[in-house]
């Protein structure tokens, strides 16, 4: 199990109540890998209380706050299993489900998602935005994100090493799932109210720009449309210059024009603002991954025994033991 938590202190606590017995159920060997993504208050020493009372719990601890998206990377590298399931820590991901997803991937899937049944947890602005960003996603990047298919799932061991496999900084899961391919299925399931403090721990902001990354990861429509519309409005002004010129040769000339020449100046220089500032979010996502920083920085870590992978992904790393 890979389960990322930040400021999670009081939902861990029943999340293990209801985890454990499940797991204990299905008849395998079992760790589950929290990783503390730069939490801030008492997650971390529940944490440490909990996996002293069982070792089969176990932590990471990021050095800082690096998002979700990157915290399942991290789990993902340090995971042994022939599977592993990613998990929310909030129990909106409810936990007998993975008795589903074990049962499927016995039968030869190699990923099983949770596909969510409704969004009634969601205020109405969030679905709605959720929604055109599915629909914009699709029809740019020609990757279809199932639909309601979010990160609680289980991956198989070749699913996990072809995550591992890519270097990307600006992660993307859903999107990245997506691509894989592999013999998926979805398992329905109804999203409960979030347990634990406080409400999601995503801030407008961030989930804007894990919009934005999810669709420049994936398309460069947005750079290529520019020569296009550059085209189109050239072609225009060229007509326009045609008949412009015409009719000074027929009728003679006036001065009228003026607010044409206003409103014309306006569109066009925020036209070319606009395009500029697309080719410099490609341009900085390409210097993020230029740099070549490791992904995540661990601080910490409970009960994690084998040598501690590469958090750089460019590495070519160590063979996996078995
Ligand atoms: N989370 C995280 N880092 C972050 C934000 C969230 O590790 O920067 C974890 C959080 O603790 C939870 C899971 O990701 O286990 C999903 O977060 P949340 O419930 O806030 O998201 P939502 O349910 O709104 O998608
Ligand atoms: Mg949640």
């Amino acid at each position: 199990m890979v389960v990322p938590v930040l400021n999670e202190e009081r939902g861990l606590p029943p999340l293990i109540a209801r985890l454990r017995p499940v797991l204990d159920s299905l008849d395998l060997d079992w760790e589950v890998i929290f990783i503390d993504d730069g939490s801030t208050d008492a997650t971390l020493a529940t944490l440490r209380a909990i996996h002293a009372q069982d070792r089969r719990l176990k932590a990471i601890s990021l050095s800082r706050n690096f998002g979700k998206e990157i915290a399942i990377a991290a789990g993902l590298r340090y995971a042994r299993g022939d599977a592993a399931v990613l998990m929310d820590a909030d129990l909106q991901h409810p936990p007998e489900l993975i008795r589903d997803f074990v049962e499927h991937w016995r039968a030869g899937f190699e990923i099983v998602y949770g596909r969510r049944l409704d969004r009634a947890t969601d205020s109405f602005l969030h679905r709605w935005a959720a929604r055109a960003f599915y629909v914009a996603f699709q029809k740019l990047s020609g990757t279809t994100l199932p639909e309601g298919a979010g990160d609680f799932r289980l991956l198989d061991r070749k699913a996990i090493d072809a995550m591992n496999g890519m270097s990307e900084r600006v992660r993307f899961n859903k999107g990245l799932f997506a691509w894989m391919g592999f013999r998926s299925i979805g398992v329905p399931f109804n999203v409960p109210p979030r347990h634990g403090s406080g409400g999601s721990r995503w801030r407008l902001r961030q989930l804007l720009r894990f919009g934005l990354d999810g669709i420049a990861s994936f398309t460069t429509i947005p750079l290529r449309v520019w020569s296009y519309l550059g085209l189109v409005i050239s072609l225009f002004a060229f007509c326009y210059a045609v008949v412009f010129l015409l009719k000074t040769l027929l009728f003679g000339t006036d001065v009228p024009g003026f607010p044409t020449l206003v409103i014309s100046v306006m569109f066009f220089a925020g036209v070319q603002l606009l395009s500029l500032g697309i080719i410099g979010e490609y341009l900085g996502r390409m210097y993020e991954e230029v740099k070549g920083r490791p992904l995540f920085l661990i601080s910490e870590e409970l009960g994690i025994e084998r040598e501690a992978p590469r958090p750089n992904a460019s590495d070519p790393g160590e063979p996996r033991s078995q």
